[in-house]
């Protein structure tokens, strides 16, 4: 986007012929809400609440959970925030859960696995995210990391939905789930993509090793196909179907997601106005035709140069 576009964005996100693409902030902290709120997101599509406790050694206490998720949605009172319960294990150590060394983290125990086996952990949770979506005043809704299948789902969504709180949903971050997606939704009431462990997942490809970052380009498009049908079950189920995951601050790549149906995009603060004003200078139908277009590409950079306007 030009720097004429970012000053003409409005606020709401939206194709320039109004089709709804919403903008949302990603954050972890205090002050990451109050960035993202600053730069003009209109709710929360990921809160990290992982990242509350990276150097806690016991579970925090209920009434802890709770203060500390407050302080974090207190600048979206009235907003839409996506919580996500804690998204432990591989890149994201907890001491308190994490278990002991596995052969393969990112492989292992970790996201809502955990909570297969201490189930009461997540109960608390999700106990402290009810109570700060009261103290808060923001629009709560609770989402699970690394769900694999449909079952799994509808496990998440029966325990969210006992602890009071009215619309559960799960990431997508495994190819099994995005293949599964259409049924996914029908047991949640949203799904939310995070492509950071999404194309990780698909391309056998650790995102932390910067040998194999070639493979983790967001523009694969093993992995723009994945997330085609992702946009398809969204437009089947009418449910809504959102990228958390770093490729959504790619104002070129937000066009794409866009025409292949997804509903909302959350990114961290600095790409807000950026991501906002680009869907604003183009309309759905050019959405559809860029995303169309690096669809038929064999490889990224060929989808890069399928997408440009
Ligand atoms: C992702 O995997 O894309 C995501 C948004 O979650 P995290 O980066 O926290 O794993
Ligand atoms: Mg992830």
């Amino acid at each position: 986007a030009t720097v004429a576009q970012v000053a003409e964005w409005n606020g709401t996100g939206a194709t320039s012929d109004g089709h709804r693409v919403k903008v949302y902030g990603n954050v972890g902290s205090p002050a990451d809400a109050q960035a993202a709120a600053d730069a003009g997101a209109e709710g929360v599509g990921l809160f990290r609440t992982e990242f509350c406790y990276l150097n806690a050694s016991d579970e925090p206490s209920v009434a802890e959970q709770r203060a500390a998720y407050t302080a974090v949605l207190s600048p979206f009172r009235g907003k839409p925030v996506i919580v996500r319960t804690l998204d432990a294990g591989a890149d994201k150590p907890l001491a308190f859960l994490s278990p002991e060394a596995e052969p393969n983290p990112a492989l292992g125990v970790r996201g809502l696995r955990v909570a297969f086996d201490r189930p009461e952990v997540l109960d608390r949770q999700l106990e402290a995210i009810a109570g700060a979506a009261t103290d808060s005043g923001a629009d709560v809704s609770v989402m699970a990391p690394m769900v694999a299948t449909v079952e799994e789902a509808a496990w998440f969504a029966e325990r969210v939905r006992a602890a009071g709180i009215a619309r559960a949903g799960v990431m997508i971050e495994i190819p099994a789930a995005a293949l599964s997606a259409r049924e996914i939704l029908g047991v949640v009431d949203f799904v939310s993509v995070g492509t950071n462990d999404l194309a990780q997942y698909t391309f056998a490809a650790d995102r932390q090793l910067g040998a194999v970052a070639k493979l983790n380009d967001p523009w694969q498009p093993g992995l723009l196909r994945l997330l085609k049908l992702i946009g398809d079950a969204a437009k089947a189920t009418g449910k809504p179907a959102g990228v958390c995951g770093e490729a959504a601050a790619d104002p070129r790549l937000a066009l794409v997601l866009a025409g292949l149906g997804l509903t909302s995009l959350s990114m961290n603060a600095p790409a807000v106005r950026t991501v906002g004003a680009s869907l604003a200078a183009t309309t759905l139908a050019e959405c559809e035709a860029l995303a169309e277009a690096a669809l038929a590409t064999s490889d990224p950079a060929a989808a890069r140069a399928a997408a440009r306007p």
